[in-house]
């Protein structure tokens, strides 16, 4: 496996410290299971983060600080339900994604359907698997926040090169694009979506409304 497209050192320092929202979380640990440099990247940042914590000067707490980080534990989400493990021939999805629970396929376009990935409520993306047949070029599209992708499987290509197994892709309102998915295989990808697609054109304005992503 090749990858050719990696995160940004801001998206990778983000994830390393854990601030990441979760949908973008599991995109670039996709990411990052597949791509040793990345890997190495975010190993160093944790490293430093230690080093500076074990640096930093003790603070006193709040006399209360213990009982008010037990109220924030009580009220956080649920962590996500453990559903059974994918099924075998569900190719090209990562072990650890059978750790999420994995909503029913939706059909999306011709040839494009999508299965959402169920994560606490709260996040401000969401996150889901995009299955696209090859060949399929998809409408040109923007966006009107980000959108991260990993693929997992198969490839597209768009004016910005071609995307294989492992490579990330970040789309915001500064690109414009058109993907078509490779030849090969289908297409695989995990993608977490904040804002919406901007179809282009006067068709785009007209099916809008109906994609749902
Ligand atoms: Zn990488």
């Amino acid at each position: 496996m090749t990858i050719e497209h990696h995160p940004s050192e801001d998206f990778l320092a983000r994830f390393a410290a854990g601030r990441l929202d979760q949908a973008e979380h599991i995109v670039i640990a996709a990411h990052a299971t597949m791509c040793p440099r990345c890997r190495r990247f975010v190993a160093a940042f944790e490293r430093l983060g230690g080093r500076a914590l074990e640096a930093a000067e003790p603070v006193a707490l709040a006399a209360d600080a213990f009982d008010r980080v037990m109220t924030r534990i009580g009220q956080a989400s649920p962590p996500p339900a453990v559903s059974k493990p994918l099924r075998a021939g569900e190719a090209g999805l990562p072990e650890w994604l059978s750790h999420y629970e994995i909503g029913p396929v939706r059909r999306v376009a011709p040839g494009v359907s999508m299965r959402p990935i169920v994560l606490p409520a709260g996040g401000k993306s969401r996150a889901f698997l995009l299955m696209s047949a090859p060949g399929t070029r998809m409408l040109e599209h923007t966006h009107t926040e980000n959108e991260l992708t990993c693929v997992l499987q198969g490839s597209f290509s768009h004016q910005g090169g071609r995307f294989g197994p492992g490579d990330f892709d970040l789309g915001d309102h500064s690109v414009d694009h058109q993907p078509v998915v490779g030849p090969e295989e289908p297409c695989v990808c995990l993608v977490a979506m904040t804002g919406k697609l901007r179809i282009n054109g006067f068709l785009g304005r007209l099916i809008e409304p109906f994609i749902r992503l």
